[in-house]
């Protein structure tokens, strides 16, 4: 699934990118309370084959009914009895083989004890009718005295573990059935689930049954049902049905977001040799979605935040095209081959966010592969809590299996992988590790082998390194030339601390010179913490490039001049050399000739993530030729997320008259909304003169979506004028769109910080329904530092509807609560036993009033996408 509301802004990483950021407020507190997933897979007794589940609902009760029929084969001779996972659930009576049967219950198991003991291959037909109100699994979206108008949807979330809080069933990813689900629903209704629709009867009383039939076997967390009123929109793939759904009325957005899925299963199809498995593919937007996606089989679910509006959509390169591609691969790498146990979840994921890659460079071009590869690298190092982590593991009691390391890290992995062995290589052995695998189970090793046995390249040492093994390798270079030798004396060092998995790093290396007479590649390879490579140069070097291109992952610092820097930031060919040029130049403050150099970057390189990233570094270096060079930039009406990032990092200059002036005349009037945005927020951070006037004026006035609204209400917190208090304390309450109360919540928390009508205010927001003003309540009160909402933050701890995302955010606010930030990080988590963990290993250190800052950051991000959470890390500035 996708984690990840956090990376760019149109990037939709999903729960993901959620739990990367509760990862990184996990710094703040001790373990959470909650169930981890079982990390090993269990011993099986029997062999579930084939579920027909019925269901009904009861709207006004939040209530399901259901009736399961499991048809199952025992494994094991001596059985004596029948578990399923059930929680929550009142079970109303059981049959088995047709007959009444007894059975027990606990707290999470429907056990059905055998009339005598069974042997292996005997096969059980086991009915069970059952009811509930179930606390997860299952969501019911409807209207309410504060949204009437609100399309009813109920939808299911079945990864991890919550499949068994609507369906008594053997819930581990280590079985795989096929499955009818039969979905009673009024007549208005849509639904969707795995499979085939088979058939739509009228069931008498204004409803009707759908019928839906999945052939091709699955896990239980992969089983999905889908109901309510939506918009429909039809599309096909080499004959097979691949339909779209939108909460009613917004199907018109459908085609400008989704419209692309074909041509990616097609390139899948081909790049893997196995063709898209699955009868049909549907992708359901639903509201309040608990994450950013998820992959349930043949049939995602999607956030609604995912349906952009179409005035917005073309301002965002890529589109949803990431989360449309990595749930499309989960069909293939998660779903048609299933992880064995969670330890291995990288197998799912890291796959999902290297074919995002794959997409991208196959639809948008190399530059855009590389900029988001190499912006993935930056913030993986920058997540210290990931490094000491390996990509395997079955330790994640206190912390979840869906880290940056699942999904970043191991994305980036395989791409070194393809990288190493080769293109054909690569494709050649995962076409045998689908085909060997499929309708079956998996852990790392399968793919190794699988690897070794279609192309005869052993990898071991790369798996154990990098797949077993924790951390990446972080390098010291620096180089001298010998003229007489003509030789270049390369000094490579790896300065990682060789400690825990983490060790020294075996890597194939090119090595790139480039003297008067052009450049030459050489190959190496690093093994030791200390080595000279001589390679031979015919005059003193222009530019030598260590891991041209930047396919490794590492943390580099080379020791270089500066003229060396500026001719790679002019001359390098590729993207991720010219980027790392323009982050080192962005090191040197004072300097005209850099500062010069940048702007010249950010006129004219070729691939826009440099010029954004120019963009930044010269918001970051400041003074008065950096800020006239990016107010020269936006004469240049460069693209919409090149323009937001100049904007952006006009928000950096403080007492500038003219930028003041030129930020409040875009909040005004601009092409670009984003651009308009960036502009609202940029205002509010410089607390310019006229900023309340603007911002309030944004808020009155609308805009697609209420894009510019949004980004007013968020920009009235960082601005500090109680005048705000009143119009935030409006925009915070219940029947004003969600996104704008996010938005506002964060921002009135802010304000008038010792009123505690406000606190009161925020914290009567923890118990609403909506996930994501939930979320922002929970964050704002543990900013806004008023100790008194403890006993809410604690009160709603022990309400069961928590998702597992949710209980690190609200044990870190409480923490922060307690103890006001100014001493160590990890302040103190009220139980004794705070977890600290370090918070440099991934090269930097960071005070913990820079991690707020940066949280408050993300939060800021997130408050846009907060109901989208699967899927990845928190991304570079968008
Ligand atoms: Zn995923």
């Amino acid at each position: 699934m996708i984690r990840d509301p956090l990376r760019n802004a149109n990037r939709h990483r999903s729960r993901r990118a959620f739990l990367a950021l509760a990862a990184l407020l996990a710094i703040f507190i001790a373990a959470p309370q909650l169930r981890a997933d079982e990390p090993y897979a269990r011993s099986r007794d029997y062999d579930l084959q084939h579920s027909k589940i019925a269901l009904r609902f009861d709207l006004d009760q939040k209530k399901i009914l259901g009736e399961v029929t499991h048809s199952l084969s025992i494994l094991r001779d001596g059985t004596t009895k029948i578990a399923f996972d059930s929680v929550g659930l009142t079970i109303q009576s059981v049959t088995l083989n047709k007959t009444a049967a007894k059975f027990e219950t606990s707290a999470d198991k429907l056990i059905i004890p055998l009339p005598a003991a069974a042997r292996a291959g005997d096969k059980f037909e086991i009915a069970i009718r059952y009811e509930g109100k179930p606390a997860k699994g299952i969501y019911f979206i409807l209207p309410d005295k504060d949204y009437p108008d609100r399309p009813k949807q109920i939808w299911t979330q079945g990864e991890s573990e919550d499949t068994r809080y609507y369906l008594p069933t053997y819930d581990y990813p280590n079985d795989r059935l096929t499955t009818e689900t039969i979905l009673t629903v009024p007549a208005s209704w849509i639904t969707v689930s795995n499979g085939k629709l088979i058939s739509v009867s009228d069931a008498g009383k204004g409803l009707k049954t759908w019928y839906w039939k999945e052939s091709v076997p699955s896990s239980t967390y992969l089983i999905t049902v889908v109901a309510g009123e939506f918009d429909e929109v039809k599309d096909t793939w080499r004959g097979i049905p691949v339909t779209y759904y939108a909460p009613k009325g917004r199907g018109d957005r459908l085609p400008i977001n989704f419209g692309r899925t074909p041509a990616m299963m097609e390139l899948f199809s081909k790049k893997f040799g196995v063709d898209y498995p699955w009868e049909k593919y549907a992708q359901v937007m639903a509201d309040d979605f608990v994450a950013g996606g998820m992959e349930n089989s043949s049939a995602t679910t999607n956030t609604s935040t995912s349906l952009v509006h179409p005035k917005l959509a073309p301002e965002y390169f890529t589109g949803q095209d990431d989360l449309i591609s990595h749930e499309l691969g989960h069909q293939w790498f998660g779903d048609l081959v299933t992880i064995k146990d969670w330890g291995d979840i990288w197998l799912n994921e890291g796959f999902a966010t290297f074919l995002e890659a794959v997409w991208t460079e196959a639809h948008f071009g190399k530059d855009q592969a590389d900029y988001e590869r190499w912006s993935n690298a930056r913030e993986w190092f920058e997540s210290s809590n990931l490094w000491n982590k390996p990509i395997v593991r079955h330790d994640f009691d206190d912390s979840s299996e869906f880290d940056g390391n699942a999904y970043n890290k191991a994305g980036w992995v395989l791409y070194m992988l393809r990288h190493q062995i080769g293109e054909d290589a690569f494709y050649r052995g995962l076409k045998r590790y689908l085909e060997v695998n499929r309708g079956k189970n998996v852990v790392t090793s399968d793919l190794s082998k699988a690897i070794e046995e279609a192309t005869h390249t052993n990898v071991d040492q790369f798996f154990g390194q990098w797949l077993y093994g924790a951390g990446a390798p972080k390098f010291d270079l620096s180089y001298t030339y010998d003229g007489e030798k003509h030789q270049v004396m390369l000094a490579v060092k790896q300065t990682q601390k060789v400690e825990g998995r983490v060790g020294l790093f075996r890597v194939p290396v090119e090595v790139e010179i480039t003297t008067a007479s052009g450049p030459k590649l050489y190959n190496v390879t690093v093994s030791k913490d200390n080595q000279t490579f001589p390679l031979s140069a015919e005059s003193v070097p222009l530019m030598v490039l260590f891991d041209k291109g930047g396919h490794v992952l590492k943390f580099a610092e080379f020791h270089k001049e500066k003229k060396e820097w500026l001719y790679q930031l002019k001359n390098a060919a590729d993207l991720a050399d010219r980027a790392d040029a323009v982050v080192a130049l962005g090191k040197m403050k004072n300097d005209e000739e850099v500062v010069a150099a940048l702007g010249e970057a950010l006129r004219s390189d070729k691939a826009w993530g440099v010029r954004a990233t120019a963009a930044d570094t010269l918001g970051q270096l400041g003074g008065a030729s950096a800020s006239k060079l990016l107010l020269a930039a936006l004469d240049s009406n460069d693209k919409p997320w090149v323009r937001s990032r100049v904007v952006s990092a006009l928000g950096n200059f403080k007492d500038d008259a003219a930028v003041a002036a030129k930020l409040d005349s875009m909040a005004k009037q601009d092409d670009s909304y984003r651009a308009r945005a960036a502009a609202l927020q940029a205002l509010g951070r410089l607390k310019t003169p006229h900023a309340f006037a603007t911002l309030d004026a944004a808020v009155a006035a609308d805009s697609p979506d209420g894009f510019l609204r949004n980004a007013a209400l968020r920009s009235l917190g960082p601005l500090g004028d109680d005048k705000a208090v009143p119009l935030l304390r409006q925009w915070s309450a219940a029947g004003k769109p969600i996104d704008s109360r996010t938005a506002a919540i964060n921002s009135l928390a802010r304000l008038q910080k010792d009123n505690k009508d406000i606190t009161k205010q925020l914290a009567a927001y923890l118990t609403e329904p909506h996930f994501s003003v939930r979320m922002a309540a929970i964050y704002a009160l543990g900013g806004r530092g008023d100790a008194t909402a403890i006993p809410a933050l604690e009160a709603l701890l022990k309400s069961d509807d928590l998702s597992i995302e949710m209980v690190p955010m609200i044990k870190a606010q409480i923490a922060r609560l307690k103890k006001p930030v100014d001493g160590k990080p990890g302040a103190n988590a009220g139980s004794g036993d705070a977890g600290e963990e370090s918070a440099e290993a991934g090269g930097e250190k960071f005070t913990t009033e820079q991690r707020l800052e940066k949280l408050e950051h993300l939060l800021q991000e997130m408050s846009e996408r907060l109901k989208s959470m699967e899927k990845r890390l928190p991304p570079p500035k968008q």
